[in-house]
């Protein structure tokens, strides 16, 4: 009997294994341009995670042969720290993220976590360690619960409450008549972009991981919303090794560290105030992006006029 068994619990197995990775890869990445070339090494060990210190070491990296996108990238993420990542479009930082989740092997250095070089250990646990706060959240045709609680298979409700408070989505959620049975979706509940991403940090405080990748969202959230998302943010982060990847600079100005991007390479590097007093790419961005705050601020005063 158990002969016929096993080969269902495989597949269990397999579904359950499909189903985390469809939403993790779903929530930060366009799926259907993730090619699953990567594999454990054979005996391959988990991660053995200490405090979460994350270090890129020479990182080269181009999706082509032909086009190298990260030239020989040097990080050191302290265990705890919170290091944002700036830069123009096409810079190369999501591709940090993409690589720390190893969706991608580096082409040549390395990264490593707790001096544990990410190619050696199991991918799942990898993964496990790893928590990703996505700019578009994905979310399940269920109900509100269910959406919160797929941060970590067999979750109680209470964990479930808990994590919705950490998140400051409570509230919103006890004021639905259905509260955490309320359903989400299409002739349901429709959740604003703030609101998911909420949901998005409450599915991460369920998971508690030690490494937190933040991808910021560049949808425009209103300036009320965003200073209130960015306060819970800044309360997740604390006691983990996060990474911001940042569009926006008012957001990274607490960061223990600020690398900016360019072209593959980092240009600089310092916190907000050195890198102002540097005068260089970064000065210039923030000089640029005060600028279109001021606009922003006169144009929404005389609307409300
Ligand atoms: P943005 O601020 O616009 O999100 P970014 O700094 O995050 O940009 P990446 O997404 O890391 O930039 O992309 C870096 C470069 O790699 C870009 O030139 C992009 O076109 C290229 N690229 C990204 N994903 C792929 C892919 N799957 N295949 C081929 N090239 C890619």
């Amino acid at each position: 009997l158990s002969q016929l068994f096993r080969p269902l619990d495989l597949l269990g197995m397999v579904y359950r294994t499909i189903r985390q990775g469809v939403i993790d890869m779903a929530s930060m990445f366009a799926l259907i341009d993730t090619p699953a070339e990567v594999t454990d090494m054979p005996g391959a060990a988990p991660l053995a995670i200490a405090r979460g210190h994350v270090r890129f070491e020479g990182v080269r990296f181009g999706y082509d042969p032909e086009r190298e996108i990260l030239h020989g990238l040097d990080l050191d993420i302290p265990a705890g720290s919170t290091v944002a990542v700036v830069g123009p479009s096409g810079a190369g930082k999501s591709t940090l993220a993409r690589l720390m989740y190893r969706f991608y092997d580096v082409d040549q250095g390395r990264i490593t976590i707790d001096g544990q070089d990410i190619r050696d250990v199991q991918q799942g646990s990898l993964r496990a360690a790893i928590g990703i706060v996505p700019q578009d959240t994905v979310l399940f045709n269920d109900t509100i619960g269910y959406n919160i609680g797929y941060g970590r298979e067999g979750a109680s409700q209470a964990e479930i409450e808990g994590a919705a408070a950490g998140a400051a989505i409570a509230g919103f959620i006890e004021r639905q008549p259905d509260g955490y049975a309320a359903r989400v979706g299409e002739r349901g509940l429709k959740l604003s972009g703030g609101e998911k991403q909420r949901v998005a940090i409450a599915r991460t405080l369920l998971k508690n991981p030690p490494i937190l990748i933040l991808d910021e969202a560049t949808s425009a959230l209103d300036s009320r919303t965003e200073a209130d998302i960015l306060a819970t943010l800044q309360a997740i982060e604390r006691g983990r090794t996060t990474i911001v990847i940042a569009h926006r600079l008012s957001t990274v100005v607490h960061a223990d560290q600020i690398v900016v991007l360019d072209g593959g390479v980092v240009a600089e590097r310092g916190t907000h105030g050195e890198l102002l007093r540097l005068g260089g790419l970064y000065a210039e961005m923030w000089a640029r992006q005060a600028q279109e705050r001021d606009e922003d601020d006169v144009a929404g005063a005389s609307e409300g006029a």
